[in-house]
């Protein structure tokens, strides 16, 4: 079931494990399924990796002190974002999220991701850069 993406909380919940799985250099086509529930279909990203499995939200948490990434990753950290085009991560979104249109620019401070969405018109953006994980809602 695609994550309702039409309340602001999730919304916004679904943005910050987006980024985090960004920063991990993880990456699925499956939507964020929740905190603890398993989020399969995780491959890494990293150049020279080919793990795939599934991992729950929960420990890949930055704020909760966790850092786990996979076990035994032999890619070569920080090669995921620097190879994917704005293309893929445009198509990616358009998978996991049907029906939301995507909007991608790149700017100074990197990538921003402006969609909109729902009964209730919904504008958030989510900034692709060094420290992810923040996401405002426009006027
Ligand atoms: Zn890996």
């Amino acid at each position: 079931m695609p994550l309702n993406l039409t309340t602001r909380r999730n919304a916004e919940s679904a943005t910050t494990a987006v980024d985090r799985l960004d920063d991990l250099e993880l990456h699925s086509p499956r939507p964020y399924p929740g905190s603890d529930v398993l989020w399969e279909e995780l491959a890494c990203g990293r150049t020279g990796c080919d793990w795939t499995g599934a991992l729950f939200y929960s420990h890949l948490r930055a704020s909760r002190g966790h850092n786990r990434r996979h076990v035994g990753c032999t890619g070569t950290p920080g090669t995921y974002r620097v190879h994917r085009p704005d293309s893929e991560i445009t198509h990616r979104l358009a998978e996991a999220f049907p029906g939301i249109d995507f909007t991608l620019s790149t700017g100074p401070d990197g990538r921003t991701i402006t969609w909109t969405g729902g009964p209730e018109p919904l504008h958030v953006t989510a900034r692709l850069g060094t420290h992810q994980g923040t996401c405002n809602r426009l006027p």
